[in-house]
């Protein structure tokens, strides 16, 4: 059994369709259970948002993903009549009828459970079996979301259920790159990428993968190919990890949408830092790099990055909710980018981040924050400078 899930430019237009529809007919023949996982064509996503914030520019979530849901729905049947006109039994479902059921978090839905019988009972009546990626349904049969770029977490999920044998996320690039290949000359693409490689680059910014997926194809998995629909190429496997490691450093992405909160002039004494990171854990807002400074006269600063969506609501909350001491201020700046480098390699190999500080010394660019773990090294900077840094980055370590 193959899950194939082809992304938004992949269907966007008449003849990408069929072409794609061909790819699915080829492995059909060949004998395969075939269940496709299809995104919106193009940019529909984009559209149907603009349309929704002409009218409302302040919707609520559940009617969002009512909305966003129709562009994969649109794009199921769209691909499932080109299946036809092939002559090949075929029928598409949408999220709720291939019973994947989510959690009632509008817009960034996980899910629970797949109900996979609809789909087992489908392909044994010979169908090839095309499920709208990106979407499901919650416990009040409303409908949901499951995130920007969510489709390729649909496919894993479905592959996870359906024990298949090989998930293969089908875009317009022919497989994982050292980065961004539209953006960064001399990218190159690899073989092979652990789960948490991928995971990390995913996560920082890497957009080719939906960092869900990732993680859900680690806990069960799923092996996992991704490669191009529009040439027949070897892609790149995403597995396990593997003894041969062709290069230390396996990815540098950047994340522009980050934003940097300073809480500035706090006492320095014991719960200040416990104090601020509850009231933003309470609300459920993620903190990514953590640095605290010594201020003056018993003060000190404590920054952190947020997501920039989320940006608002954080200094919001610390300030109805820190007993706001005598002095304290708060400065925030989302001109920013966090760049990354991944690579398992890199924990026992000397001088990774010296090597990665010189190339940004070298570009003269400024080093705000820097947090490492294992397998990541990131760093803040100015976002003007985010093409630089990660293009000198990659140069320094891939070539
Ligand atoms: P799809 O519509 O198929 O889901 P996406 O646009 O979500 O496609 O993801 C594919 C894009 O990811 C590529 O066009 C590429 O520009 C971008 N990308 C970012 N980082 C990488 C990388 N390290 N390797 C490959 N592609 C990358
Ligand atoms: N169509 C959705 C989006 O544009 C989901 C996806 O493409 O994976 O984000
Ligand atoms: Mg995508």
């Amino acid at each position: 059994m193959l899950v194939k899930k082809f992304g938004g430019s992949s269907v966007a237009d008449p003849e990408r369709v069929m072409h794609v529809a061909q790819t699915i007919t080829e492995a059909y023949n060949d004998g395969h259970d075939v269940v496709v996982v299809v995104s919106a064509q193009g940019d529909t996503t984009d559209h149907l948002i603009e349309a929704a914030h002409i009218i409302n520019p302040n919707p609520s979530k559940r009617e969002m993903d009512v909305l966003l849901a129709t562009g994969e729905q649109q794009s199921m049947a769209l691909l499932a009549m080109a299946i036809e006109s092939l002559g090949f039994p075929v029928i598409s479902l949408a999220g709720w009828q291939a019973g994947i059921q989510t959690n009632s978090n509008h817009s960034a839905a996980h899910i629970r459970r797949i109900n996979t019988e609809r789909i087992h009972n489908e392909l044994a009546k010979k169908n090839i079996v095309i499920v709208a990626g990106f979407q499901g349904v919650n416990r009040y049969d409303d409908i949901t979301t499951l995130g920007r770029g969510g489709s390729d977490t649909s496919a894993v999920a479905i592959a996870a259920a359906m024990h298949a044998d090989l998930c293969q996320i089908y875009t317009d690039v022919d497989g994982i790159y050292t980065a961004d290949p539209r953006k960064v000359r001399g990218a190159q693409k690899l073989d092979r990428i652990t789960y948490d490689e991928m995971l990390e680059l995913a996560s920082l910014g890497a957009q080719v993968l939906h960092n869900r997926s990732v993680e859900m194809a680690k806990k069960y998995n799923v092996r996992l190919d991704v490669l191009s629909s529009l040439v027949d190429l070897p892609g790149t496997k995403v597995r396990e990890a593997v003894k041969v490691e062709k290069w230390l450093i396996k990815g540098v992405t950047s994340d522009n949408d980050v934003a940097r909160i300073s809480v500035c002039n706090v006492p320095d004494r014991p719960g200040i830092a416990f104090k601020i990171f509850s009231i933003l854990g309470a609300q459920k807002i993620n903190v990514d790099i953590i640095l605290q400074s010594i201020g003056r006269e018993n003060t000190k600063d404590i920054s952190f990055t947020v997501a920039r969506e989320m940006k608002d609501r954080a200094v919001e909350v610390l300030q109805d909710n820190l007993d706001v001491m005598d002095g304290v201020y708060f400065l925030c700046d989302d001109n920013i980018a966090k760049v990354s480098i991944v690579g398992a390699g890199m924990q026992t190999n000397h001088g990774v981040a010296a090597r990665m500080f010189e190339a940004l010394s070298e570009e003269n660019i400024n080093i705000q924050m820097i947090s490492t773990s294992e397998i990541k090294i990131s760093v803040l900077i100015k976002k003007s400078d985010s093409e630089r840094a990660v293009q000198a980055i990659h140069d320094a370590f891939i070539s």
